[in-house]
């Protein structure tokens, strides 16, 4: 909860508004996964339950284009976006780096890239990126749309780099999920099943009753990731097979209203 202290609530829901929007109309936005992940992407997008998921280089990526974007509109230090959110971040800048040109007039990207050399934009991104993931994350739809962008290039690409990481029939192979990754699904799903609102904590003793279900699944492009499960039980589970790629829209109130 301080991470989230640390940036204005409207800066941070602006940022998590235009994440959402570019993982839900992917084509404006996204020509080609390698500009978001790199010469890394078949890597990165099938590594087993890494922390600094998939969706977190996304959104760092998302990011730091808003920031260059912003940078072009404002001339002059003082007025960057990016001086606002380095300051509510708590990301000192030193002097060199905030008058690289002894008080004379400069352009925004000048001013990125002295910010960059001194790994200032990083760290500023990393920082935002935390906060936004810890927004999102409780976003199932959200989740299902980022992997619904990044399933074909997993399933074609990533596959003819990685075969090792691939079952013969051509999906990734199953990994076992990291008790983390097996906690944080649990409360962010409050314990239910998200298709059929099943209470599942009184079964928790019970073997079998607690499904972590692959939002979409691996044989679909879905990866071995938090950020790609949710939370069933044994009979929705094993409705859904492999072959659809469910989830729904309802949360827990936080308190009932009657
Ligand atoms: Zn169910």
């Amino acid at each position: 909860m301080t991470q989230l202290q640390n940036v204005s609530t409207t800066d941070l829901y602006y940022i998590c508004q235009i994440v959402d929007t570019v993982t839900r109309n992917p084509s404006s936005y996204i020509r080609n996964i390698e500009d978001i992940f790199g010469d890394m992407a078949s890597i990165s997008l099938t590594h087993s339950f890494p922390k600094w998921t998939p969706f977190h280089i996304f959104i760092e990526s998302v990011i730091s284009s808003v920031i260059y974007e912003e940078a072009e509109k404002s001339k002059t230090i003082g007025t960057f976006w990016v001086d606002y959110l380095l300051d509510a971040n708590d990301i000192k800048v030193s002097s060199a780096s905030n008058d690289p040109h002894g008080g004379s007039l400069v352009y925004g990207y000048e001013y990125l890239e002295q910010l960059s050399q001194d790994n200032l934009i990083n760290d500023v991104c990393e920082n935002v990126t935390k906060q936004v993931f810890h927004v999102l994350f409780s976003n199932r739809a959200t989740l299902a749309a980022f992997w619904d962008v990044v399933s074909w290039y997993v399933s074609d690409t990533a596959r003819l780099f990685r075969p090792e990481a691939f079952t013969r029939s051509g999906h990734l192979k199953r990994s076992r999920i990291p008790m983390w990754a097996q906690n944080s699904i649990y409360h962010r799903d409050k314990g239910r099943c998200v298709l059929c609102k099943t209470d599942l904590t009184k079964l928790v003793t019970q073997e079998n009753s607690l499904h972590f279900d692959h939002i979409i699944p691996l044989a679909k492009g879905g990866g071995n990731c938090v950020t790609n499960l949710q939370l069933t039980c044994s009979s929705c589970n094993t409705r859904k097979g492999g072959r659809a790629s469910t989830t729904s829209k309802d949360y827990e109130a936080w308190y009932k209203y009657d």
